[in-house]
Parts: structure tokens; C-alpha cells; sequence
């Protein structure tokens, strides 16, 4: 397999998954952005859209079982020459996944993101710190598969950790603890310790706490949007949003996807969730039908 696809994460559990036909017309790759139907895929060496065949849906049994950002995957050109003509002709196995649960009635379980090796519970330690939406965020850890490390952010704020450790230590034994203070530029060293070179990390938290400062932080100015080699596609589709999974500096990847973000509003409040539902009824005029107003092109909703 291409050394490309190693960089991002490719390894024997998803080799020995291929097929003598998926080797044969198709091409593995891995899930960098993921709209509805279409999905950013990059093969190691090209990043292409590629559209779901339709018995993906058909068939899914629950949504999970639906294409996340982080999933490996085969693809197949319907013409070789056109780049444009990739499908998403299957998903291998995940070895995680991050699972958001049942909120009420309105949401279903729903896969924010597939194979993450570690995930960075980030709180902060002052009066945002609270037990039972860290409980929350564990469990989801534990369910993922993911290995877990507890990050305690903005220690500046703080003047005797002692009680906060010993709560993290009581809802998580043996895992590991990072103490941080992002305006002391304390504690990266020893979060970088906890991702190596094709390893994939996501961070998980409250808002407020810090983890966006926390990513850039780790990114610095060089993170490498793993989209951002993509070749014109001479078809106007050019998009300029994020990408979803990108290559960090020290080569571990990165995964923050909307949802993500969402998880932590969905934490604290479901009726967000709601807002994000009513938006939909209402049928915007989005670029893509399959919109899902999560920065892509044409969007009604961002705009
Ligand atoms: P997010 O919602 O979890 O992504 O949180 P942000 O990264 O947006 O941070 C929320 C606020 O906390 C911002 O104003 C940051 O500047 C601030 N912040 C982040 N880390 C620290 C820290 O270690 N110490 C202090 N004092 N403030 C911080
Ligand atoms: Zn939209």
C-alpha cells in the first residue's frame, strides 16, 4: 500500500480488509471531510470527491453505519480519466469510532468521527470544571474504544489543582492527566507525548474551555490542511473550508469536525440540537440539496 495512505493513519487492520476486488477496481482511501452523500477522500497521493453509491443508505441499518470523517474506505472511478467520477463503493471496519448518543427524540446515534487512537477530554480548571459533564465526555471515550487522556486547561486560573486531580483520578483511574495553561504556553510538550507520527487525536470538551486555542497551540502556523493539495478540479467546485482531518506538524492527524463542536453544545443543551433541526424543515435554498450546513459551498444557512 501507498506510503501515503500510511502517513494518514493506514495500517494492517485495514489491509487485511481489502478485497481481491477492492484491489482490483478500486482504491483505499480515508475520509478527510464528510458532507451527506459526498465525501472528501484522500487516497495518499490525491484528494478527491466522492459521491456514496446509493445502497450505503439504502442499506444502513442505523445511521452509524453511515460514512464518518476517519473512516477508510474503497473507492472506485466510474471513468478513470475523470477524477470526478470517484464513488464511495464501501467502508472497512473502524477500529473506534466516537458515537453521539440519543439526545430525546429528535437525534439518532450518530458517528461525529471513525478510528481516532486517542481522544483529549479538555476541561478547564476553574469554575467550568464539572463533574458530571466530564463523567459524560469519559463515557463517551469509553465507548469510542479510543484511548483516553484528561486535559486540565487554563491552570493559570487556578491556585491549588490538588482537589481537581484527585476528582479526575476518582472518575478515571490510571488515565493519563495533562495540566495546561495555554496563557503560559505550559503543558504542550507533554501533550504532544501522547500522539506519535499516523496517529489520529480529536479533542473533546465544553466550549469555552479551550480547545481551539489548545489545537493551534499544537497545529502552529504549519498545519497542513490535507486538502490543500488537491489539484484544480477545473469545474468551479473549489471549496475553502476546513478540513476536517489534517496532518499535524509532528505527523499525527488531527479530527474536528462540526460535530465535534456540536458534541459540546449537545452536552450542555439539547435544544441546540433542535435549533440545527428547525433550520432544516425550513428548506433553505442551499447550494447541494444534501446541504448540511456545515461550511460547505453555497450554503444558505452560513451565509
Ligand atoms: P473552545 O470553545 O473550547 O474552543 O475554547 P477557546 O479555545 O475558544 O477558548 C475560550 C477562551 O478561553 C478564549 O478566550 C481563550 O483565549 C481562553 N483560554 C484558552 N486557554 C486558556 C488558558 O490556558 N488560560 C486562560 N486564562 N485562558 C485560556
Ligand atoms: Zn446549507
Amino acid at each position: 500500500m501507498s506510503q501515503g495512505l500510511e502517513r494518514l493513519g493506514w495500517d494492517g487492520f485495514f489491509e487485511e480488509q481489502l478485497t481481491h476486488k477492492d484491489r482490483k477496481r478500486g482504491q483505499p482511501g480515508r475520509i478527510i471531510e464528510a458532507f451527506r452523500k459526498r465525501f472528501l477522500v484522500h487516497t495518499g497521493e490525491r484528494v478527491v470527491w466522492a459521491l456514496a453509491r446509493g445502497a450505503m443508505f439504502h442499506r444502513a441499518s442505523s445511521r452509524t453505519q453511515l460514512p464518518a470523517v476517519g473512516d477508510f474506505c474503497v473507492i472506485e472511478f466510474a471513468n478513470p480519466q475523470d477524477p470526478d467520477s470517484a464513488r464511495l463503493w464501501r467502508l472497512l471496519e473502524r477500529r473506534t469510532q466516537l458515537v453521539r448518543q440519543a439526545a430525546g427524540e429528535q437525534t439518532k446515534p450518530q458517528v461525529i468521527a471513525a478510528n481516532i487512537d486517542t481522544i483529549f477530554v479538555v476541561t478547564s480548571l476553574n469554575q467550568d470544571f464539572n463533574t458530571r459533564r466530564l463523567e459524560r465526555y469519559l463515557a463517551l471515550v469509553e465507548e469510542s474504544g479510543a484511548r483516553g487522556v484528561v486535559v486540565l486547561n487554563k491552570s493559570d486560573l487556578c491556585e491549588d489543582r490538588a482537589p481537581f486531580l484527585a476528582r479526575v483520578d476518582e472518575l478515571a483511574p490510571g488515565m493519563p492527566v495533562v495540566v495546561t495553561s495555554m496563557k503560559d504556553h505550559s503543558g504542550v510538550e507533554a501533550l504532544r507525548a501522547h500522539s506519535e507520527p499516523g496517529q489520529t487525536v480529536a479533542l473533546i470538551g465544553s466550549s469555552g474551555v479551550g480547545k481551539s486555542t489548545l489545537i493551534n497551540e499544537l497545529a502552529g502556523d504549519q498545519v497542513q490542511a490535507t486538502g490543500a493539495t488537491r489539484q484544480g478540479d477545473g469545474k468551479g467546485r473549489h471549496t475553502t473550508t476546513t478540513r476536517q482531518l489534517v496532518v499535524m506538524p509532528d505527523d499525527s492527524l488531527l479530527i474536528d469536525t462540526p460535530g465535534m463542536r456540536e458534541l459540546g453544545l449537545w452536552q450542555v443543551d439539547s435544544s441546540a440540537l433542535q435549533a440545527f433541526a428547525d433550520v432544516e424543515a425550513a428548506g433553505v435554498a442551499c447550494k447541494f440539496r444534501d446541504c448540511l450546513h456545515e461550511g460547505e459551498a453555497g450554503c444558505a444557512v452560513q451565509e
